[in-house]
This record gives C-alpha cells, structure tokens and sequence, in this order.
C-alpha cells in the first residue's frame, strides 16, 4: 500500500492503471474510519483490481467551521486499518493540494442539491460535488461506492457524474449500523456515552413509520409523524428536519405510491448533528 499526496503523483498512477486495463474501485472519505467505510472498500476489494481510497477533510463542504475544526483526524490509525483491507492506495492531499491559490471554480448541481441538507447546510453540496468532480477527474475510477447513509449525497453525486459524462458507475452500499441502531459516523466519537446510547431513538422512529408503511399507512404527514413523535421522546434529541420525499428527485410527496420513497433525517444531539435514512416502497 502506497500513501500518495499530490495530485499529479496520483492522475499518472491511474493512468498506468488503466493502460494496464486494471479496473479501479474509488473510496472517497474523509478519515476517521469506522466499520461503514470498511463495508464500502470491502465492496471495493471485491469487484475492482485497484482499490484507491482518499482521506481528506475537504474544507469547502463544510458550513459549520467549529464542525470543521472538530472534525476528528487521525491518517496512521486509518492506513493501518486500509492496509488491513488490501487496500492498494490511499490519496490523502493537504487542503492546498486540491485548493491551490487562486481556485475559483465549483461544481454545483441544481434541484436535488437543494432540499434536505442542502437546505440545512448552504454551501455543503456545493462542497461535495466539487471535490468529486476533481477526485474523479483525478482518478478516472470505473466504480465508485458510496454509502446510502449520505442518500442525498449519492443522488447528487450520481447526477454529477452524468452531467459531466464521467466514466463512473456508482455503487451505493447499505448503512451499517452500531448495535443499538445508530448509524456508523465519524462525528459518534463526539457523542457522550449516553448520547451515544439515546441516539438509537432515530433508527427507532424510522423503524416505526417502516412497520406502519407496512401495516398499509400511506399519507406522507403521518410517516413524518409517526418519526417526529418517537424522537421527540427522547429529550437529548433535536430534531432538525424530518422528510418524506421521492428517492429520485428527492421532492416532497403527499402519499407513497409506486416510487420508492425516502424518509431522511437529521437530529441534533447536544453540538453534533447526525443523519439517517430509510427506503420504503411496495415491493417490501
Ligand atoms: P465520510 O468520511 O463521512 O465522508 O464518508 C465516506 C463514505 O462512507 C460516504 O460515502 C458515506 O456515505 C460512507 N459512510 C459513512 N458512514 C457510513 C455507514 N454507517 N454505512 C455505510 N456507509 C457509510
């Protein structure tokens, strides 16, 4: 396993990658690596001849600059873990390698960018889809994997890439979960161990709206409801938003039909916020 930081370094590897017609798997995270991005470069290792995975606190998707500064960082734990993994390359550029002087340019992708964290966090997927756009550029990966804990995030970057004609297939993974529930996030190590524990209440309260959309509840306000009630009682929570929207367009829907149907989330607990979602529709 080779660690690489500058960019040209990591475009001429690639290059001599695919002359040698190696298919190539791309991770793209940014550190502080749990068991979900393991599942991630796991499903990498599996289908790719090359597996490369970045670490990188990309600067400009962040809004909150407390959240940016906390954000935790720590590159030896992690290439440990990748090596583990047989992971081939990790590319982990400094904030001026990817952002030299003078950058000016962004990526921003309209309409599914918008609502959700979007909305909650102006700046977050302009953020996002730039440094794909530069990683991917970089890179040239067949396969990119994702996880579908950032479901807005794999919607944004799947628009992306056919936009701009990117020769990536992208791979979303399911979330994985602690064993209470929680979904696995770098930002948990911010958690108390009480929050850490409460916090299942959100993977809960998706859980409920879940089992009534089964039980044959079909009115979106109520799927919210049933969600919104259940975290609200647990006091350490707050919730920032709840939506039930199309998983598609990601648009707000008044019943659920025969599109699939995303319920997402994003709650408080003291100064960290944390996401989920889940996928519901007919066939389940
Ligand atoms: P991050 O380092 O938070 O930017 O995440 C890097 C990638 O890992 C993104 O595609 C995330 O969606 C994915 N990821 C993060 N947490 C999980 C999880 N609990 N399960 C599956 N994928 C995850």
């Amino acid at each position: 396993m080779e660690i690489i930081n500058r960019r040209q370094r990591m475009a001429s590897l690639a290059r001599k990658l695919r002359r040698e017609n190696k298919t190539i798997g791309f991770v793209p995270t940014m550190g502080a690596l749990h068991e979900g991005h393991l599942r991630l470069v796991n499903e990498a290792r599996q289908m790719c001849d090359i597996v490369i995975v970045s670490i990188f606190v990309n600067p400009t998707q962040f809004n909150d600059k407390k959240d940016l500064e906390k954000y935790p960082r720590d590159l030896t734990t992690d290439a440990s873990l990748l090596a583990e993994y047989q992971v081939d390359y990790i590319f982990a550029p400094e904030a001026n390698e990817i952002y030299p002087d003078g950058f000016s340019t962004y990526v921003y992708v309209e309409g599914i960018a918008e609502g959700l964290e979007g909305a909650s966090r102006p700046g977050h997927f302009r953020g996002v889809a730039t440094v794909i756009t530069i990683l991917f550029n970089n890179i040239r990966p067949d396969f990119a994997f994702f996880g579908q804990k950032d479901a807005q995030q794999c919607s944004v970057v799947k628009r992306l890439t056919l936009d701009l004609g990117f020769d990536t297939e992208i791979i979303v993974v399911p979330t994985v979960r602690e064993e209470n529930g929680l979904a696995m996030s770098s930002r948990n190590t911010r958690l108390t161990i009480d929050e850490r524990e409460k916090a299942s209440i959100i993977f809960q309260g998706l859980k409920e709206a879940k089992l009534a959309f089964k039980n044959g509840e079909r009115n979106a306000t109520v799927l919210e409801q049933i969600v919104r009630d259940k975290i609200e009682t647990e006091p350490l929570a707050r919730i920032d938003y709840i939506a039930v929207v199309d998983n598609s367009t990601l648009e707000p829907i008044e019943s659920v039909e025969d599109n699939e149907v995303l319920i997402a989330v994003a709650v408080y607990f003291g100064e960290v916020r944390l996401i989920d979602n889940t996928i519901i529709n007919r066939r389940q």
